[in-house]
Formats: C-alpha cells, structure tokens, sequence
C-alpha cells in the first residue's frame, strides 16, 4: 500500500507522529491516516459483559436517532426497508431494525457473537463484505457502517463496492469517532506531553483490528463525493452514555480498577465541557448522484 499519498484527496501525506504504527496527515484535506496492519487472530481484545452493560444504552440511544432520520429519508418507500450492516458485532443494530419493522442483513467477520445471533434469529453472513455479501436484486435501499467504516484498509475500493450493492436512491449511512472530536484532540494533547495510552487507544492500535483512517465532516464529504455520492445529511451522536461510563472503561482488560474510577471521575466532572463541544461520533446519510 502506498502511504505516501493521501487516499481522500491524492495529496501528499506527512508523517505525523508513530505509535505502535505511523500516523500520517493529509496537509491539504485534514486526513489522519495509519499504516496499522489487521491481526487476523480474531480474537477480541474486548471484555463482552463489562462492554454489553456499558454500551448497549448509549447504542440503542444513537440507533434510534439513525432510524428516524433513516424513515424520514424514505418516507416515499411503501415496501419494507431492506439493508445490509457491514459489520455487525453484536447485533443490536439488526434488532433495531427489526423492532423498526425493517429488514436487515448482517456481514461479520468475528464468530464471537454468533450465538447471540442464532438465539435471536438475527441474519449474519460471516466473512468480509463484500465477498460474503449476498447480491440483491434492484439492490439495496441502506448500507450501514456502525463504529466499522473507520478500521477499513481501502476505502476507495469499499465505496465503489457500496455504489454497486445499492440500489439507485439508496442510502449509504456512516456512523464513526471524528478526528475534530473533543476525545481525540484531549487524547493528541496528552500525546504531546509525553502520555501516549489515550491516544493509542483512540487508534485501537491495541486491539486486533485497528483504525486506518479519522475522518473530519469535511473530509468525509469529500471521499464520497469523489465517488458520486451526495450528502443528505450529518447528525451528532452520543459518545458517552454517563450513567455507565465505569463499565465501559472496565471492558478494556488494561485498564485496572483504580484508574477507572479516577477516570470516570474525571469523565464526570467534564461532563458540560463533553456535552458542548465538537462531537466525537457522526452519523452521515450519503445517497448516489
Ligand atoms: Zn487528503
């Protein structure tokens, strides 16, 4: 892979700084991009029952904001809303569809959940989109990338994939952490005084499938639109859900008791500050020009 140019906008990329692997910056388009390698171990670095309790609220809370926005979309659409989830995990956003009375298919490279998938009747392909993907006639009215879009190697090469799944108003939904987010601007911040640990975790340069690319809104835009696609739309998410923040910091195995009660003290105290500034997650509705 060529890390020298940038994949958004083809301008020269400038090392930034390294981690456990380099980070680069697009000077001209804001890009941050990684030449961090995909452990094919498959094996979650993730504590699953701290992480179920900690963000299964939050989720459902930001699923339900893509939804409506999702319906409103497509109020035009009599039949049933059919999409596909790259990247589907635990399966809770093919259970809000479900709840939604929509239809959706879930692509998944990791087995850890597929009993949870079986017990509820969820409908996941394993494997890596778009080989697994199965071909819909007309093709489909939604794509959706929770949390996923980000950890993926070649964009350019994914986006054409999604042109050609999607049906011709179809929508592409891209829900993910922003580089202009308060998180990771504390997390670079704290990087440049010498602590590396947020800003490695912003990355998941500890996890097995780590972060190719932040986005800013305006990058992101751009990446589509260079492949035909307009943007309808971008909403905030939520990031924190600071009823359970403990049990969120808990599911990383690093991170010990101790710190995570001073971190969540400190999460809590900041909370005005969290709620008013840039948001870290994003959701974009893109449709085919
Ligand atoms: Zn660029």
């Amino acid at each position: 892979m060529n890390h020298l140019s940038c994949p958004v906008c083809g301008k020269p990329l400038t090392q930034l700084y390294k981690l456990r692997f380099n980070v680069y910056r697009c000077n001209s388009c804001e890009l941050l991009h990684s030449d961090a390698e995909f452990e094919h171990s498959f094996e979650s670095d993730l504590e699953s029952t701290s992480r179920d309790i900690g963000l299964k609220k939050l989720r459902l809370a930001n699923f339900n904001i893509i939804i409506k926005e999702l319906q409103k979309l497509k109020a035009s659409k009599t039949s049933k809303l059919d999409g596909l989830e790259i990247g589907s995990g635990n399966g809770w956003w093919l259970e809000t569809c479900r709840a939604n009375d929509m239809i959706c298919t879930g692509i998944e490279p990791e087995h850890i959940y597929e009993q949870y998938h079986q017990q509820n009747g969820l409908k996941v392909i394993y494997g890596f989109y778009p080989e697994v993907s199965p071909k819909k006639e007309g093709g489909y009215d939604f794509i959706i990338f929770n949390d996923v879009f980000e950890h993926i190697p070649d964009i350019n090469e994914l986006v054409e994939s999604l042109r050609n799944d999607l049906a011709d108003d179809g929508l592409l939904i891209i829900n993910l952490p922003m580089s202009t987010g308060i998180f990771y601007r504390l997390a670079t911040f704290q990087h440049k005084l010498g602590f590396n640990s947020n800003l490695t975790r912003m990355w998941q340069f500890n996890f097995h499938s780590p972060h190719m690319n932040y986005f800013n809104e305006q990058n992101m835009k751009l990446l589509l639109g260079k492949h035909s696609f307009d943007c309808l739309s971008v909403l905030k998410l939520n990031t924190l859900d600071f009823t359970s923040i403990r049990e969120r910091i808990l599911a990383d195995k690093g991170v010990n008791k101790a710190k995570a009660a001073i971190m969540t003290t400190s999460l809590t105290v900041l909370k005005p500050v969290i709620l008013s500034s840039e948001p870290d997650i994003k959701v974009f509705f893109f449709r085919k020009k």
